[in-house]
């Protein structure tokens, strides 16, 4: 299973109330929390973000249709908005999401308009099955170490900190394979490829060390997942 973005949101946040530096493939921006909640407003909120990614989704599907119809609608507007309720424990989410074209736009095509918004890849996400797989990075010592080596790198397995997200074996078949003995087959990829797999290790598990003990792995390297 492959990952949407190559290269993973990153964010990071010092003890400055509540300055989130996120990071992403192209440059980073600043998320905060707003002053009533003790932040000092410097960026969106993580609701303004949730609520920016199906705004910014809807729009560009839109666009995208309306220029493979060719359609003549110069501007698109969506406003995003939502609120929650709570019954017996279950919390239910209510997004709201307002479209508006220009007056006079034909009413078969805004129907159509909003079937397709309502097919964006993020409506998809938010109306189906969602799970946050949450991990923490353990860079302890372990007794139990497994090592495997190509030669020019050794790959160090910790099976007490594998929690078997299915990141390896997923994402790089030939050499991360439980139907294997041993499971790591350092042959199958180039050392660069597998020291890249190994980084994405969400949980500190897998680690590589040069062979001539000139490089390592270290737990910052996992952002570059
Ligand atoms: S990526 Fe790490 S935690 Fe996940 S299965 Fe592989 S070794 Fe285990």
């Amino acid at each position: 299973m492959e990952y949407k973005l190559q290269k993973p949101v990153h964010g990071t946040l010092g003890t400055e109330k509540y300055k989130c530096v996120i990071e992403w493939r192209n440059g980073e921006f600043i998320a905060d929390e707003p002053v009533k909640t003790g932040g000092q407003d410097t960026g969106p909120d993580p609701f303004t973000l949730l609520l920016s990614s199906l705004v910014s989704c809807t729009l560009v599907t839109l666009r995208m249709y309306i220029e493979r119809k060719g359609w003549d609608i110069p501007v698109i507007k969506v406003n995003a908005n939502l609120f929650q309720t709570k019954k017996d424990d279950e919390l239910t989410t209510f997004i709201d999401r307002d479209i508006t074209f220009p007056e006079g736009l034909e009413v078969e095509k805004k129907d159509r308009l909003l079937e397709i918004a309502q097919q964006c890849p993020i409506s998809k996400i938010l109306e189906n099955t969602v799970k946050v797989r949450s991990y923490v990075y353990h860079d302890e010592d372990v007794d139990k170490k497994l090592k495997y080596t190509n030669g020019d790198i050794t790959v160090v397995w910790k099976p007490e900190l594998c929690k078997h997200s299915g990141r390896c074996v997923t994402q790089l078949p030939g050499v991360f394979n439980l139907k294997t003995r041993p499971w790591v087959t350092m042959t199958g990829a180039d050392s660069e490829t597998i020291k890249a797999q190994v980084e994405k290790c969400p949980t500190g598990a897998l680690s590589w060390v040069k062979n001539d003990n000139s490089e390592s792995s270290t737990p910052s390297s996992q952002d570059a997942g």
